[in-house]
């Protein structure tokens, strides 16, 4: 059995890399058609996200250059999960691997992904072995994220972004998770199917910056949560019980001050402290709910998650 490859690779003003990414791709699949792994209609697809640099016309060259390298256009910026599910929803392939532009992850274990998938998996997650290549902040960040998001119930492969290969039905199993504001590390593992591993070091970003600045990653990571979780809903809840119940305590022991004791508190202090902080209280618990409410108002819309403008 030979494998139809497809690479999906998302690219958002990569100019500087895709050239050397389109190299090395190449020969990643030059040596899997030599192994009798892959078969020669085998391609890479180049998802340009509405970038404002050179690359969709690097693209237009590397696609006339090699049959195997196509480009897909969207019609504009949607973001690094819309390039991705764009690329993943349109190619034909028995298996598709998603790669990141900027060579932070090792192309070649994609011939261990193919061999897994060979071997039965339908989902092979590319993990990474070692953080080194990161800042202390990302890295650390990183850790903390996934622990908030095991605590909350969401499951989530630790140190796998989105280097994966997805086989036929699991991607047709992804076409059927029809939300707006798809988070796929969180929806591939409720995919289910049989899933494997392949770990690797990733490198440092080949060439270009990253497109993912300290704002993009928090709204990112608070995607991930809102889109995944009713947790934070809950503590609202739990939060509120809380509250509900110091208070009543609170009461008690006024009432048998002023009763029993009669002693009248001065009470300055016991009556402004707890409006600052039932103030706080109320205006973060509106906020979760705002964002959840949000959530609502975007995915009831039914807007498309991107629009492809043309094709190579
Ligand atoms: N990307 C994209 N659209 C965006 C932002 C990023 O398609 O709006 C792509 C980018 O070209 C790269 C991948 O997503 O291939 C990951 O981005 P980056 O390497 O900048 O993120 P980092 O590795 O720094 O988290
Ligand atoms: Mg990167």
């Amino acid at each position: 059995m030979t494998v139809l490859l497809a690479i999906v690779v998302p690219c958002y003003n990569e100019q500087e890399v895709l050239g050397e990414t389109n190299r090395r791709l190449l020969a990643v699949l030059d040596s899997l058609i030599a192994k009798n792994l892959v078969t020669a209609e085998s391609r890479i697809y180049y998802v340009d996200d509405g970038s404002r640099d050179g690359t969709w016309p690097l693209i237009e060259s590397l696609a006339a250059a090699d049959l195997r390298s196509r480009g897909i256009k969207l019609s504009r910026n949607r973001g690094h999960q819309a390039a991705l599910l764009a690329g993943l929803l349109s190619v034909e392939g028995d298996a598709v691997v998603s790669i990141d532009a900027d060579l932070q992850d090792d192309v070649t274990v994609i011939e261990s992904m193919v061999r897994e998938f060979m071997a039965g998996a339908e989902v092979v997650y590319g993990v990474r072995g070692s953080r080194r290549s990161d800042t202390v902040f990302k890295r650390n960040t990183a850790m903390i994220y996934y622990a908030l998001m095991k605590a909350m119930g969401v499951d989530l492969v630790p140190n796998h972004a989105d280097f994966r290969l997805l086989g036929r039905r699991a991607v047709e199993a992804l076409r059927e998770y029809d939300e707006v504001n798809l988070f796929l590390r969180g929806v591939v593992p409720l995919i289910g199917y049989r899933t494997a591993t392949v770990t690797y070091d990733r490198a440092e970003r080949m060439a270009g910056i990253s497109k993912y600045p300290l704002r993009k990653m928090i709204t990112f990571a608070a995607e991930g949560v809102t889109s995944f979780s009713i947790v934070p809903l809950r503590l609202i809840t739990y939060l509120g019980l809380l509250v509900s119940a110091f208070s009543f305590a609170m009461i008690v022991f006024i009432l048998y001050g002023a009763i029993v004791l009669k002693a009248v508190i001065p009470g300055w202090a016991s009556s402004v402290v707890p409006i600052y902080f039932l103030g706080g209280i109320q205006l973060l618990s509106i906020g979760i709910l705002g964002e959840y409410v949000a959530k609502i108002y975007l995915e009831t819309k039914r807007r498309p998650r991107f629009n492809i403008e043309k094709t190579l």
